[in-house]
């Protein structure tokens, strides 16, 4: 059994091994995905499932870390806390959970939000067969999100476009995603990538025989120093808007940063946990997304695009990519004992509520 921060790790490489140990030590059985690309120290990446918990179990909880790449220090420490320990993983013995570690591990390994092809993996599950949404109205602030240069007047020129526009129209062309700029921020691709298609196809496989499955992902970035919000797509009023509301206490929000999101247009979806009809058609399914903060979000997206910016337009070698880096890090991960043992405190209770949400949803059969 680990101590709550030092299930938490430091670089990519830490991460997987320890994740890969924990598993062992619970008798996981452990899958793991290569991806071609290399870490910046020439690190192999993976993509890991590791599964625990009866296969004939009714329900299945899966838990995601790194969908944006370096946001994966937060939901690995989570898992790790899970499986290296035998009273965590007590809670579950009548579920099966997956654990998938590293959904970006390019990004992640890279200490970026984008995959390799500086594509947005919650931006790419998407039927790319059917329409799909691809936010014409980021050109209005794609100069801004991709800069000639990065310094303090591209961050001013942008305060003055909120300032003039207002934070709610700012989230919805900005944030939400764009298929407009494949070197701009939130790219959500015009294909699958290679995590999507290795996800699409390895996830069914691990919960087969469940007949519920409920996905949690987990990010960082929102909701202040280690605030949590639990965010979903499903409209009010729906029985999983229900379900999330009565396991969770309501403390489910609707609210991002003071932005009320019905205010919010999501012209695209593509996230993961709003495609799991498509992934996993054969069952009855939930997403969720717990985002844990750690700074305030305007800082937050000055070093998102910083680093947008470095990666199509800078230099990695340069001093400067250097502050970009740990910016981008300490705007995404609250590497202290108190963020850590306070995320896991409620990571904890979350899961935990979730599984005894389902099993609830058995008996009433
Ligand atoms: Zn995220």
């Amino acid at each position: 059994m680990t101590d709550i921060s030092s299930a938490f790790s430091d670089t990519y490489a830490e991460a997987r091994e320890k994740f890969i140990a924990a598993a062992n030590e619970a008798q996981a059985t452990i899958t793991s995905y290569e991806q071609a690309e290399k870490g910046p120290n020439g690190e192999r990446l993976f993509i890991d499932f590791a599964t625990v918990g009866p296969d004939d179990a009714e329900n299945a909880i899966i838990i995601v870390s790194g969908t944006h790449g370096v946001e994966a220090f937060c939901g690995a420490g989570i898992q790790v806390n899970i499986l290296s320990n035998p009273d965590e993983l007590a809670k579950y013995a009548d579920t099966k959970i997956v654990f998938l570690h590293g959904h970006n591990p390019y990004g992640w390994a890279w200490l970026r939000r984008g995959n390799q092809d500086n594509i947005d993996l919650n931006r790419n599950y998407v039927d790319f067969s059917r329409r799909f949404g691809s936010n014409e109205a980021y050109s209005e602030v794609h100069k801004l999100m991709l800069p000639d240069d990065f310094d303090v007047s591209a961050t001013n020129a942008i305060d003055s476009w909120v300032e003039e526009h207002g934070q709610a129209h700012f989230f919805t062309v900005a944030l939400t995603g764009q298929r407009i700029d494949p070197n701009g921020i939130f790219y959500g691709g015009l294909e699958h990538a290679w995590a999507t298609k290795t996800v699409s196809k390895a996830l069914p496989t691990f919960v087969k025989n469940q007949k519920r499955v409920c996905l949690i992902d987990v990010h960082t970035g929102m909701g202040g120093y280690a605030g949590a919000l639990i965010l979903h797509a499903y409209e009010p009023g729906s029985t999983n808007s229900d379900r999330f509301n009565d396991w969770y206490e309501d403390k489910v929000t609707n609210e991002m940063e003071g932005v009320d999101t019905s205010e919010i247009e999501y012209d695209n979806s593509g996230a993961i946990a709003t495609a799991l009809d498509d992934l996993l058609p054969d069952h009855e399914t939930l997403g969720v997304v717990i985002e844990y903060g750690v700074v305030d979000l305007r800082r937050t997206i000055d070093s998102l695009v910083a680093d947008n910016w470095l990666h199509a337009k800078g230099d990695l070698g340069s001093d400067q990519a250097k502050a970009i880096k740990q910016e981008n890090l300490d705007c995404l991960y609250g590497n202290t004992d108190d963020w850590k043992r306070k995320v896991w405190e409620h990571s904890s209770w979350m899961i935990e509520s979730t599984a005894k949400g389902l099993r609830a949803l058995c008996t009433k059969e």
